[in-house]
């Protein structure tokens, strides 16, 4: 009698996640499970997949997300099933959807990069889990709770440090996220609404995490001039709370700083040998978020995403619609607000240090409801994987996939992912090494990568030949340690 599974993937080169050497293997699957790798020309698959030449690895783990509404307005997950990701960590930069119910309120930037207020609807973090759990998306997720969202729950005003009553507040909000799944907290210290938030509000808002070494993940207050400076806060906030932390993005931004990754990246690794850090990059030299005159000044060019006020100059030149205006660069930028912007502003030799950094794990940072977004939402794994790795020889791919799959599952926490072996999920990817690379650009940036060809959440096919199956096999996954 000859075994039946699931799935199999028949003929592949797998690349398992460890930063092993490739081998030759079937991958076969039962249920949500990897059942078997090695050779099985006995076996058959209900499905079976011919992957002669195209590598299967585990599925990609998105380690810097902003999909909190993304996985409930387009479930499918296009942006990032059809690039081979599998699971998003959201609630970056201190902003997540919950806990905040806003009603009638105006949605305070940055929150508004994702969406209007009927958005923010859910009072606890449990909530928001009860949903995503009882109408799931395509991808699993790992979620964080954001101190914006917090401080906007809590305080009529955010341009003063919290008082202890808000503190206690906040810290409430945090325990009761941590106890409804999320992994941890964020900040984005760099946002008008958290900057006025001293270290030690910080700390004590994040007390929570202490206890179950819950992670603390950060848009540092400064990644320009003071980018050491705010290493320094980020190291201290996870030395104080003993949980480990992770440098969201890591870049260093504006030209009198560029270079500054030969400080950043010793300074790093220096400190690893005493405390838990992490950090992940996205793959280019352009940023993007809501549009400010304060950035646009700091870029050589910037490109407008959205605005409300003034949609029809999404996917323009900001000097070009300034011109339009007959405005300077900076009123124009004012007069679009709210807005969002694509920043000129990183250094590729920055960029490419960063990335080839042994720690860095690989986060798009996309932008999913921006009108023309930054190419980094559909394209930046397909880029690591075709333009680092194959093109530039930056690592091997075996590197490449070790940073979007084993690295991130051990930072975050999520036990049987980021790897191909027996037991583990079956989240997985089936790529060409030799097509795989982004198809979308700063003109075009809707664009489905090339060379992925399946795409597996927990035993189910999301994404093959080209389109999404509309299957919804994601799973809210907690942190085990
Ligand atoms: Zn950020």
């Amino acid at each position: 009698m000859s075994k039946t599974y699931d799935l199999i993937l028949r003929g592949a080169t797998v690349i398992d996640g460890t930063r092993a050497p490739r081998f030759e293997a079937d991958v076969a699957v039962e249920g949500d499970r990897i059942a078997r790798v090695g050779s099985l020309p006995g076996a058959r698959g209900k499905i079976e997949i011919d992957a002669k030449g195209k590598i299967v690895s585990p599925g990609f783990i998105d380690a810097h997300t902003h999909d909190d509404r993304l996985m409930l307005s387009a479930p499918e997950m296009a942006p990032k099933v059809s690039q081979g990701v599998t699971t998003v960590v959201a609630g970056n930069c201190g902003v997540s959807l919950a806990p905040l119910s806003l009603g009638s309120r105006a949605v305070p930037s940055p929150l508004d990069l994702m969406g209007d207020a009927s958005w923010f609807r859910f009072p606890s973090f449990s909530s928001y889990v009860a949903e995503l759990e009882k109408d799931p998306a395509a991808t699993n997720c790992a979620l964080l709770v954001g101190h914006t969202t917090l401080r906007i729950a809590t305080m009529a005003n955010v341009d003063r440090p919290a008082s202890p009553a808000e503190i206690s507040k906040m810290g409430s909000l945090v325990s009761e996220a941590l106890d409804a799944g999320a992994i941890g907290c964020s900040t984005g210290l760099y946002y008008e609404p958290a900057r006025a938030a001293p270290t030690e509000e910080v700390i004590e808002v994040c007390r929570p995490l202490s206890p179950r070494k819950a992670l603390y993940c950060t848009h540092m207050r400064d990644e320009g001039d003071r980018v050491l400076d705010s290493l320094e806060e980020t190291f201290r906030i996870g030395r104080e709370l003993d949980v480990p932390v992770v440098v969201s993005h890591h870049k260093v931004v504006g030209t009198p700083n560029h270079g500054r990754s030969r400080e950043t990246l010793p300074l790093i690794a220096e400190r690893m040998a005493s405390q838990s850090i992490g950090l992940d990059c996205y793959p280019y030299c352009a940023s993007s978020t809501i549009l400010t005159a304060d950035r646009a000044a700091l870029a050589t060019r910037t490109l407008v995403t959205w605005s409300t006020p003034h949609p029809e100059f999404a996917g323009m030149e900001l000097s070009a619609v300034a011109n339009k205006m007959g405005l300077s660069e900076a009123e124009a930028a004012t007069k679009l607000r709210p807005a969002g912007g694509i920043y000129f502003m990183m250094d590729e030799a920055d960029v490419q240090r960063v990335l080839a950094f042994e720690h860095t794990m690989i986060g798009s940072d996309g932008l999913p409801h921006d009108a023309a977004p930054h190419p980094r939402l559909w394209g930046t794994f397909a880029r690591v994987l075709g333009h680092y790795a194959r093109g530039l020889g930056l690592f091997p791919l075996e590197t490449a996939v070790y940073k979007m799959t084993g690295l991130p599952a051990k930072t975050f926490g999520l036990a049987g992912r980021g790897v191909v072996k027996e037991g583990a999920h079956a989240d997985l990817c089936v790529f060409d090494a030799g097509l795989v690379d982004e198809a979308a650009t700063f003109a075009k940036p809707i664009q489905a990568a090339k060379g992925i060809e399946a795409v597996i959440v927990n035993g189910t096919l999301v994404w093959r030949g080209g389109k999404a199956s509309g299957a919804r096999p994601g799973k809210v996954l907690r942190r085990t340690l």
